[in-house]
């Protein structure tokens, strides 16, 4: 990707400990080893559960308030190139998807707030942990990224390089339009009504949504930059997707599937509907709930 060009977003809030960076001074949470955060994230892929509903499951249980904190910052930004690559990419997509509320359904794009962290955070869905990998929280409206899922993502996943990486962040932001659009609630309301392998199913439609939404971003933010991707870009992100798909990563850790606890989607399926919104850039393109065929 190419982003010497872009504005970088207001809307990243820095809650790692020290200057930021991967080195930071243990001022934050950082209480997990990056060992702890491979078998815990791939327990949370591999049980196949949503980990804003375990997390929403968790707060209702302890009967807690969602949780708000106020968290001062004590030092300048960080500067380093992958959290400037954050914010550029946050930034982009603020531009392009305001363009396309505005173009295609006559509103205002009111944009997320991104959270980097280490560790565990507090959030309105109830404590993130780096383990659950990154996620969206409707409640806040915040994304939620510890960058050693990038580090994950490259070495185990064997998908590294910027736009992958972008696409992580793309396919959470496609899940805050989806709550802007009031995807996200009819859905919750849905899912409450239905069995657990019924459930998985919808949630499947979320997420493929979410993919296909990030290849809206990616194709129109190319259409209003036509420096932004480079050879290789898109095939980096496809490998991506077919890496974190719900067969792949269960055979990896178990050595077979079970497809009634897939929660985001086969490799393929994760591939097609990215594919779906970067071919058609049209997000009436990206309806998953009518689709007969994933
Ligand atoms: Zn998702």
């Amino acid at each position: 990707m190419r982003l010497d060009d872009e504005a970088e977003s207001q809307n990243v809030e820095d809650r790692r400990g020290g200057g930021g960076g991967f080195g930071g001074f243990g001022a934050g949470p950082r209480t997990i080893g990056i060992g702890t955060i491979i078998v815990a994230l791939a327990a949370s892929y591999f049980f196949g559960i949503d980990p804003t509903v375990i997390m929403q499951g968790a707060s209702v249980l302890q009967g807690q308030q969602p949780q708000t904190q106020q968290h001062v910052p004590s030092h300048a930004p960080a500067n380093d190139q992958m959290t400037v690559f954050v914010r550029k990419v946050l930034g982009n997509t603020e531009r392009t998807w305001s363009h396309i509320f505005e173009t295609d359904l006559n509103r205002r794009y009111a944009p997320p707030t991104l959270v980097l962290f280490t560790g565990a955070t507090p959030t309105a869905c109830g404590t993130g942990q780096s383990a659950m990998g990154p996620f969206y929280c409707p409640g806040d409206q915040k994304v939620y990224i510890d960058l050693a899922f990038y580090d994950e993502l490259r070495k185990r996943f064997g998908a590294g390089g910027d736009f992958a990486q972008a696409y992580v962040i793309a396919h959470e932001v496609g899940h805050h339009v989806q709550n802007l659009l009031g995807v996200s609630g009819k859905v919750d309301a849905a899912r409450r009504r239905m069995g657990e392998a019924q459930a998985n199913q919808l949630s499947v439609r979320v997420e493929l949504q979410a993919d296909c939404l990030a290849g809206v971003w990616a194709a129109t933010a190319e259409r209003m930059n036509q420096q932004l991707l480079e050879p290789g870009d898109i095939e980096e992100g496809l490998k991506a997707a077919a890496a974190i798909g719900d067969d792949r990563l269960q055979r990896q850790a178990q050595g077979y599937v079970v497809p009634e606890a897939f929660t985001h989607g086969t490799s393929d399926q994760r591939v097609r509907w990215l594919r779906q919104g970067l071919d058609s850039g049209d997000i009436r393109k990206c309806d998953t709930f009518a689709a007969k065929q994933l």
